[in-house]
């Protein structure tokens, strides 16, 4: 049978359908979150339920949001399953997770559609507030990023966004034979705790993302030079930045300083 057929069911690209298929790494996953009844859990892109079973089989209930009218039908009739699970058929990136905190903290999990999975985090940091935890199966790339110091490659925009939200925790590396179809990269899990308290926080979240974007896409640049139309070195080396490194350099402390002093000196 095709390798784009699972379970009677025809892997649809644009969803980014890569459903999981092996049971150890399923086990990994499912540990890791440790699901318990009681919790406000939610998973994104249950799919053919790979992860959803397993969990349904240890809570009472679970909130499940799928964009896939077909798949969302099969979870809402499983003959096991269906009961536990409240099914909302809704574009993950557009739903309002703040609705479903009402009951509790929420613990968010998932193997994320890769096509999509950067902005459907920055969607979730915006309720990092309603939030416990968040598990998600991402590229392998994609966990460097939100893991990685400054002064790395993989050091950007994404990692200073998720840690100022969150503390990151690589959690388990997976082989694409581990999915079907096969994905052309390697995955991995990582595990999203939001701060109780922002260790940085800056009083204009705006600012934090302008200097990010400004930052990030001109990483060749100076610091003093990328950020010449919005601070002078004077300004830099009083907020303890070095102004002749580069923004990949800049720790998370001296993004929120910087935007910050942006917030308070600037109109703009
Ligand atoms: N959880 C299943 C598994 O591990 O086998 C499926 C994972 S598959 C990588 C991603 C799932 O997310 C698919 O079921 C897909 O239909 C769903 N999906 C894609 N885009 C979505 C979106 N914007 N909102 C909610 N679900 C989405």
């Amino acid at each position: 049978m095709s390798d784009k057929v699972h379970q009677g069911h025809r892997a649809r690209k644009r969803f980014g359908q890569n459903f999981l298929n092996d049971p150890y790494v399923i086990d990994e996953i499912v540990s890791a979150i440790n699901p318990l009844s009681g919790e406000n859990l939610v998973e994104i892109g249950p799919g053919l339920g790979a992860l959803t079973e397993p969990v349904t089989e240890q809570v009472d209930h679970l909130n499940v949001v799928e964009l896939d009218r077909d798949l969302a039908a099969r979870l809402r009739s499983h003959p096991f399953m269906g009961r536990k699970l409240t099914v909302y058929e809704a574009d993950a990136m557009a739903f309002d997770f703040a609705e479903l905190a009402k009951k509790g903290p929420l613990r968010i999990f998932g193997n994320l559609p890769y096509n999509v999975s950067t902005p459907l985090m920055f969607h979730l940091f915006s309720f990092a507030d309603h939030v416990q935890d968040m598990h998600f199966m991402l590229q392998k790339e994609v966990v460097k990023r939100l893991a990685a110091g400054p002064g790395t490659k993989a050091y950007g925009r994404l990692t200073v966004m998720a840690q100022y939200y969150c503390k990151v925790v690589p959690v388990l590396e997976v082989p694409p034979s581990a999915f079907k179809p096969s994905p052309k990269v390697d995955s991995a899990v990582v595990r999203l705790v939001p701060h109780q308290t922002l260790p940085h926080p800056v009083t204009n979240l705006s600012w934090l993302e302008r200097v990010c974007r400004e930052g990030f896409n001109q990483r060749r640049k100076t610091i003093r030079n990328g950020f010449k139309s919005l601070v002078d070195v004077d300004t830099l080396t009083a907020l303890g930045i070095d102004p002749s490194l580069r923004p990949e350099n800049m720790t998370l402390a001296q993004f929120s300083s910087l935007a910050n002093w942006l917030d308070a000196n600037h109109s703009s």
